[in-house]
């Protein structure tokens, strides 16, 4: 088998068969087949799609690239939550924590930023001395100490999730439905969890724009978690503008620390509460008026926040950014942005927000790349929000100042403030089960 000639099948628009797939992927991972044949073959996925069959098999190849833990050990059950990618999307560390102190142990694999979207890993590490490489026994360990740890994919646990996803966050290859389902429900499924709660975003700041699109990824993610055994449900939510008030990834973990303190946005904690909940659901199997009275109770007696303060300290990191923001890295400046008139705020354009954070050095240029964890934007509106003329919209934290005008430009565009407000739309659009 050759990898070119499976690169040229796919390119035009033939079907790979499950051998195939496990070749290019276990090759790729070794380091038999280069970055460039990966980087085409990603990019032939991405214009001619897959066949479910091939969504599957790419899933399995790709979660058997690594171990598949066995956490049975552990006497509570074990659930998880992803995101198909949004911005200023940071609930991963707020649903965590609330599904944590309700005993669910919460074996959580992330990714780093990804095209205009950013990471739960980058934002963690935003956080001074925090560590996501933790090997498998490490990670068991916190987990069976404090219900909750955070990794990354290492070369043990999803490798080939580790090496594709930094390769197609710099290769334009993110959008692509089989690749965001292989990419999220391989890693998931190495966790070893029961349950898996999945939050789908559509909109303009989604990879996958339309309600549609986003239904079927959640549908096909469904699908293989089922065919696992594991017990999965979706939301589909809306991504059009910022979830909450902070883009970047320091900013954003002041924000999720401000969240479990009860003083978050109201968009941000009601996302992370229903997430956590249903995910308590589908762990135990329970009622879900009950996983929301035991969600609340966790966020109002600060026991979430204080289960995030540990497994920071368990992971390495300052548990003191949780009393006192000013510990996590600062940019250098700020500039804000003020409203040309008086009105409402019509639009605040969740992908060119997200482009002009990664443009800010929220984000990677290249897979080795490096970012700037302290900047980013901070909006003082929502849409909908009443501003008057020359009121500030949004601070943006800047690091270089060479970045600083493409920045400026594009939020500048990404923001508009009309006559009237649109109609609001629920957060939560759909539920899957
Ligand atoms: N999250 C992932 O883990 N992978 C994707 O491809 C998109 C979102």
């Amino acid at each position: 088998m050759r990898a070119v000639d499976l690169i040229q099948r796919k390119r035009d628009g033939g079907a790979l068969s499950p051998e195939e797939i496990g070749f290019f992927v276990s090759g790729y991972v070794r380091g038999d087949i280069p970055d460039y044949q990966a980087a085409a073959l990603a990019m032939a996925v991405f214009f001619r799609g897959m066949e479910p069959a091939e969504t599957s098999a790419l899933t399995e190849s790709m979660m058997r690239s690594g171990e598949v833990l066995d956490l049975s050990e552990l006497p509570g059950p074990r659930a998880d939550k992803h995101s198909t990618g949004g911005v200023g999307d940071k609930t991963s560390l707020v649903v965590g924590p609330l599904a944590a102190v309700c005993g669910v142990y919460v074996p959580m694999i992330s990714g780093r930023g990804l095209g205009h979207t950013g990471g739960t890993l980058d934002k963690l590490e935003s956080i001074p001395g925090f560590r996501v490489r933790l090997g498998p026994s490490e990670f068991r360990s916190t987990l069976a100490r404090c219900g909750l740890s955070f990794i990354g994919q290492t070369p043990e646990i999803a490798p080939a999730d580790r090496r594709l996803y930094a390769l197609r966050d710099v290769t334009a290859t993110v959008e692509s439905p089989p690749l965001i389902a292989a990419s999220i429900m391989s890693k998931k499924m190495a966790e070893g969890i029961d349950a898996l709660i999945l939050d789908v975003k559509c909109g303009d700041g989604a990879f996958l724009r339309s309600r549609e699109e986003a239904r079927a990824l959640a549908e096909t993610m469904i699908g293989i978690g089922r065919s696992m055994g594991c017990r999965v449900g979706a939301l589909l939510t809306g991504m059009d503008q910022p979830l909450g008030r902070s883009v970047g990834n320091a900013l954003e973990v002041a924000e999720c620390v401000e969240t479990l303190k009860g003083r978050g946005p109201k968009d941000l904690e009601s996302l992370s509460l229903e997430l956590a909940a249903r995910m308590v659901q589908l762990a135990e199997s329970a009622p879900i008026e009950g996983a929301r009275a035991r969600v609340r109770q966790a966020l109002g007696s600060g026991a979430a926040l204080a289960k995030l303060r540990e497994v920071i300290g368990l992971q390495g990191g300052e548990p003191g950014v949780c009393d006192d923001p000013g510990l996590l890295p600062r940019a250098r400046s700020t500039e804000v942005i003020r409203s040309p008139r008086d009105g409402r705020v019509v639009r605040l354009s969740a992908r060119a927000i997200g482009h002009a954070a990664m443009v800010l050095g929220a984000g990677r240029d290249t897979a080795d790349g490096s970012i700037d964890p302290g900047v980013g934007v901070v909006f003082h509106k929502k849409v909908g929000d009443p501003v008057a003329v020359n009121e500030p919209v949004a601070t943006v934290h800047v690091g270089s100042r060479a970045r600083l005008d493409a920045a400026m430009a594009e939020l500048r565009g990404a923001i508009e403030v009309g006559p009237q407000a649109p109609e609001p739309s629920p957060l939560v659009l759909e539920v899957l089960t």
